[in-house]
């Protein structure tokens, strides 16, 4: 097998495979942000990955800055989880009837966060902010929900508008598919803003269900709510009878052993929880206050349901993620972050290049921008055209970091000394690449 970075990566399958994939998926992906489409190229195919590395099937090997857009917080293939995967999967794969470890992987998450005391497991995070939507309409019997541009709660139809992640990547302002009705109920207001927030309910407080937000945003680029504005954002809701979900998909158990909650303990209605719960299998969950969560069916009338939803594999993937990732593993992961977001600055300032690296925890992004990015608007208006050059260069030199400047990067801690030595390599020629690249006529 040729194995071999830089100049010299070898693209040949991946281009073959691309082309198979695009003859019967549409743009040969299965999720839009794996498609390139931000930075132009092919996407390599991974083959297999183990620890902080991902081979594609040209055998080239990279420094995985992605981690699955999260939730690999152990690394690749570690082996609890496998193990645990293989027993759970030697004991059948799918009941359809309860087992004891979707009880345990709910108390694991509820020990945790403390303002939840009820979860229901679904199979995404796009299951569990659509469910928690719905729940909330349900308990308040009103339509309104109200989100923040650039934050993405997945495809779910009421959520799409002004969206991040994806939606934010291909420059789209919404989606056809989604109904003016739909839409009508969204209102959607600019992130950190608490004034925008007071001046809608002060509109429709009667009519406003729910207030749902990114706990720390990390889909229009990594965007930190200013102090106080998630608490803002409970005190708000609470005083007009809406209820507040916080959207720990991305976050959760990422930045600490409690999520986001952890670092900014904010007692929501309703939180969703995804990636790093499922250990890289399908799986996610809502949960929150036992009276909210006991108006879901079967004990209450807001239904909700699914086929696979506490799936015996996918459970025993995130019990044992959760159960492996002690407090060693989370200070490795904000040592890793440190360290990549120094090296990053370091190059980036040494080449000139205007640059912001936000942090959440050990979330972080690189924004090519003079001054702070607080909301979609001051990420929209940064120099992504610098991001597809600085991207490719450090794919070429064998690190894969995220395909848009409007994404999150994420560390693992089997981040190795290798890795960091085969980054720091990187960097230098990456940020002059960001330097050097034009600006695209308008
Ligand atoms: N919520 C947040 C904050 C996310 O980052 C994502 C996905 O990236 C989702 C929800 C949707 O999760 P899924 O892709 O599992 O549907």
């Amino acid at each position: 097998m040729v194995v071999v970075v830089g100049a010299d990566r070898v693209t040949a399958a991946s281009a073959r495979l691309f082309e198979q994939a695009c003859a019967v998926t549409p743009g040969g992906v299965n999720s839009p942000v794996r498609a390139f489409a931000a930075v132009g190229g092919t996407p390599p195919f991974i083959d297999r990955a183990q620890g902080c590395w991902l081979t594609d099937a040209d055998g080239n090997r990279y420094v995985d800055l992605v981690c699955s857009w999260g939730p690999m917080i152990l690394g690749h293939a570690h082996p609890a989880v496998v193990n645990a995967v293989r027993e759970a999967a030697g004991g059948g794969l799918s009941f359809g009837a309860p087992t004891r470890t979707e009880t345990e992987l709910a108390a694991e998450i509820i020990a945790r966060v403390p303002a939840v005391s009820k979860i229901r497991l679904v199979n995404s995070g796009t299951e569990a902010t659509m469910s928690a939507l719905r729940l909330a309409r349900g308990v308040t019997g009103r339509p309104k929900v109200v989100k923040f541009s650039g934050c993405y709660h997945g495809h779910v139809d009421a959520l799409l508008a002004d969206a991040g992640s994806g939606v934010a990547t291909l420059g789209l302002p919404s989606s056809p598919g989604v109904t003016g009705a739909t839409a009508a109920d969204t209102i959607v207001l600019p992130y950190n803003d608490v004034a925008a927030v007071r001046a809608a309910f002060s509109e429709f407080g009667d009519q406003i269900a729910a207030v749902i937000t990114e706990a720390s945003p990390g889909n229009m680029g990594v965007v930190a709510p200013v102090p106080g504005f998630n608490a803002e954002l409970r005190a708000i809701a609470s005083e007009h009878g809406a209820l507040l979900i916080v959207d720990e998909v991305m976050t959760g158990f990422r930045v600490s052993a409690s999520g986001w909650y952890g670092l900014d303990p904010v007692d929501a209605d309703l939180f969703t929880f995804g990636k790093v719960i499922s250990g890289g299998l399908p799986a996610a969950a809502f949960g929150g206050r036992a009276e909210v969560m006991d108006r879901l069916a079967p004990l209450g009338p807001v239904y909700q349901a699914g086929t696979l939803s506490g799936n015996p594999v996918a459970v025993a993937a995130g019990l044992a993620t959760l159960r492996a990732a002690d407090a060693d593993v989370y200070a490795a992961l904000d040592e890793n972050a440190d360290r990549l977001t120094a090296l990053l600055s370091q190059a980036l300032t040494e080449a000139g290049v205007p640059h912001q690296v936000p942090r959440a925890g050990n979330m972080f992004s690189v924004f090519f921008a003079e001054q702070p990015v607080t909301d979609f608007a001051t990420a929209k208006a940064s120099q992504t055209w610098r991001f597809p050059a600085f991207f490719h260069a450090l794919l070429d030199a064998g690190v894969y970091p995220p395909c848009s400047a409007f994404e999150a990067w994420f560390v693992s801690a089997a981040l190795s000394d290798e890795a960091f030595e085969r980054i720091a390599a990187a960097l230098p020629a990456a940020a002059r690449a960001a330097a050097t690249t034009g600006e695209p006529k308008p």
